[in-house]
C-alpha cells in the first residue's frame, strides 16, 4: 500500500529539519513522500497527528524534535505552507533552513517540491528565503518582472505536470526595475531596442504598464500587479497548465511581495 510505504520511508529520512512550530502545523505533521501517494495518505496523517519522522522509541518529547515537512494534500495546502513560511520570515523567526547534509542526501534521491513559484530576479527577493524553505521544498524560476518566454513557461509546465507541484504562484514585488525601465521606456517614447535583450522585457511588459494609466494609486504598484494578473492569463492559456487547473489538480494564484516589510500578499483571484 502506499501508506505503508510512505511511513517506511518517512522512518528512514533525516530529521534535520526546522525545529518545528507550534500547534499551528503540528496536526499535520508527517512525513515527505511522493506526489502520487501525497494525496492519498495526507489525510491518514493528519488524522493521526502523528510526527512519525522523530517517533523515537522512549522518547517523551516529541514535540520537541526536530522534524520534516509533511507532504501537502492540495493547492490550498501548499498556499497555507507558503503564507505561513512568509510570517515567520517577515517576524525575523525563519527556522534553520534545511540545506543540511541529511536533507541534501535525502533529496538526492529523488525530489517531491509542493509548490512552483514564478518570481523576477530582482536580488532582494531571493524565493526560498521569503517563504522560509529548503532543500527540495520548491520548483523555483525566475525572469525579470515575470516575463513569459518558451523556456520560462516550460519550466513551470515541468514543475507543476512533471514534478507534481499542487500550486502554481506568480509573485510580483514592491519597485520592481523592469517595471521601472518599462515605465521609463514608455515615457520617453523610445521606439529603440534597449541594449541587447532588454528591449524584449520592455515589450514584454508594456501591456502591464498601459493597463494602469490614469489609474489612481501608485502608477509602479499597480503596474506590478496587473502585471501578474497578465503573467497568469497567459499561463492559464498553456494547453498543460490551463486544464490542469480546471480539473483542480493546480491552483494557480497571484502575489506581491513588499521589498518594506518582507510581507507577501494574495493578490484577490
Ligand atoms: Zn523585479
Amino acid at each position: 500500500m502506499q501508506q505503508t510505504t510512505v511511513r517506511q520511508a518517512s522512518g528512514r529520512r533525516p530529521t534535520t529539519r526546522r525545529r518545528f512550530l507550534t500547534t499551528t502545523l503540528s496536526s499535520t505533521l508527517g512525513a515527505g513522500l511522493g506526489a502520487a501517494a501525497l494525496t492519498a495518505c495526507a489525510a491518514d496523517d493528519s488524522a493521526a497527528g502523528t510526527p512519525v519522522a522523530h517517533s523515537t522509541p522512549g522518547s517523551a518529547r516529541p514535540a520537541a524534535a526536530p522534524t520534516i515537512q509533511p507532504p501537502v494534500a492540495n493547492g490550498k495546502e501548499a498556499l497555507q505552507r507558503l503564507v505561513e513560511g512568509n510570517q515567520r520570515f517577515v517576524a525575523n523567526r525563519s527556522e534553520e533552513v534545511d540545506e543540511g547534509e541529511e536533507r541534501r542526501v535525502a533529496v538526492s534521491k529523488g525530489q517531491h517540491p509542493f509548490a512552483t513559484v514564478l518570481g523576477c530576479v530582482d536580488s532582494r527577493v531571493p524565493i526560498e528565503l521569503v517563504f522560509d524553505q529548503g532543500l527540495g521544498d520548491l520548483v523555483v524560476v525566475r525572469s525579470a518582472g515575470e516575463v513569459l518566454d518558451h523556456s520560462v513557461t516550460a519550466s513551470l509546465e515541468f514543475g507543476v505536470a512533471e514534478l507534481g507541484t499542487p500550486l502554481l504562484m506568480v509573485l510580483g514585488h514592491q519597485r520592481c526595475g523592469a517595471l521601472t525601465a518599462t515605465i521609463k521606456a514608455l515615457d520617453a517614447q523610445r521606439t529603440e531596442a534597449e541594449a541587447g535583450e532588454i528591449g524584449y522585457l520592455v515589450d514584454a511588459l508594456a501591456p502591464a504598464v498601459r493597463q494602469v494609466k490614469g489609474k489612481s494609486g501608485d502608477r509602479l504598484d499597480n503596474a506590478v500587479h496587473a502585471n501578474v494578473d497578465l503573467v497568469l492569463a497567459q499561463l492559464r492559456k498553456s494547453t498543460v497548465l490551463g486544464p490542469l487547473e480546471k480539473s483542480g489538480k493546480v491552483r494557480l494564484v497571484g502575489a506581491y511581495y513588499e521589498l518594506d516589510t518582507g510581507k507577501v500578499t494574495l493578490n484577490p483571484s
